[in-house]
């Protein structure tokens, strides 16, 4: 059966949630899909000090609270699923791994996933910081250097012995982050550790690097590989892709927040997209109202 929606967002993370929030205050419903949970990746950052309206920061944990709050208010209509397939033929086709939908418009906020440097089986393997932010008492090795690989290893600190591998000699992290790290004596950074392989037992997980002419290897409890991100965007049909530039144009398929920003990845970035597509979205319609 295909259900029949007017606007379809793809992600219910900053951008998704501030396009659906700013559509209702035009009395247009929209509906969400969303595979994991509302608020995207922001409940991972240690603390948001960049978000307008919070001149002591917030953790990401409680902006998202908030944020769901803020979804409740506006009765926003969230579907929990995966988009597995977007396809058009005058309207789009969503499908989802239960469910298919048909709209006419279609905003992607699906974000990015994280670059994988080699695939490996384990839970003891992470790519974001939520899933281990409570354990304690471990040794937890991040690979990567940049703000997340800071951002996650000052959550973990609180509980645990940090190390984190950087590839090169440099810190690539905003001064604020190396600040906060440099008064925390359980976050260590070893440079020039270039990633060879992981080996896990039921213990323990070996992290191997090449160091200078040789290997290192370190013996940790959990890995989180915080080595960059990509646009999150597999689920776009060929027939879409080849008709990209039309229907973005025409402004029937919006492509906003983190999957579309490049290295502007920041959440009042996303929350500015949507509210500027929704108010696209709005004009958009008017003005088809107009002419009939
Ligand atoms: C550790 C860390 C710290 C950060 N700190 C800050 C900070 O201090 N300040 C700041 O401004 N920003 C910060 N950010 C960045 C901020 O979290 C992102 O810029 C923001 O969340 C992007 O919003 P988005 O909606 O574009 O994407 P996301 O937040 O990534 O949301 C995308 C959503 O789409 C869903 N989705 C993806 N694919 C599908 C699919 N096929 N079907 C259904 N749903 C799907 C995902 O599950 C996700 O919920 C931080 C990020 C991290 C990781």
């Amino acid at each position: 059966m295909l259900i029949k929606k007017d606007i379809i967002i793809i992600g219910g993370g900053p951008a998704g949630i501030a396009t659906a929030i700013q559509l209702k205050r035009y009395n247009i419903n929209s509906l969400i899909i969303e595979k994991d949970t509302l608020g995207g990746l922001l409940k991972n950052a240690f603390k948001v000090e960049n978000y307008l309206g919070f001149p002591d920061g917030i953790t990401g944990e409680t902006l998202v609270k908030l944020i769901k709050q803020h979804c409740e208010k506006y009765k926003i209509d969230v579907f929990y699923n995966e988009v597995i397939d977007i396809d058009y033929d005058n309207k789009f086709i969503v499908k989802t791994k239960t469910k298919k939908f048909e709209s006419k418009i279609i905003v992607i906020a699906s974000g990015t996933k994280p670059k994988i440097l080699k695939k490996y089986n384990s839970g003891k393997i992470f790519y974001e910081v939520y899933e281990i932010k409570d354990v304690k008492d471990k040794t937890i090795g991040i690979i990567g250097a940049g703000d997340a690989a800071f951002d996650y290893a000052l959550t973990l600190a609180k509980n645990n012995k940090v190390l984190i591998f950087n590839r090169g000699e440099k810190n690539k992290c905003n001064p604020v982050l190396f600040e906060m790290y440099k008064n925390n004596k359980s976050i260590k950074v070893f440079y020039n550790r270039n990633f060879d392989s992981l080996q896990v037992t039921d213990k323990k997980v070996k992290a191997v690097f090449q160091y200078k002419n040789s290997f290192e290897n370190y013996l940790t409890d959990y890995i989180i590989f915080a080595a960059g991100r990509k646009p999150q965007l597999n689920f776009l049909h060929n027939s879409i892709k080849e008709k990209l530039n039309y229907l973005t144009d025409n402004h029937e398929l919006f492509i906003i927040g983190d999957v579309a920003n490049g290295n502007a990845r920041q959440a009042s970035i996303a929350a500015g997209d949507g509210i500027k597509t929704a108010m696209m979205i709005k004009d958009k319609r008017q003005k088809l109202k107009d002419k009939s």
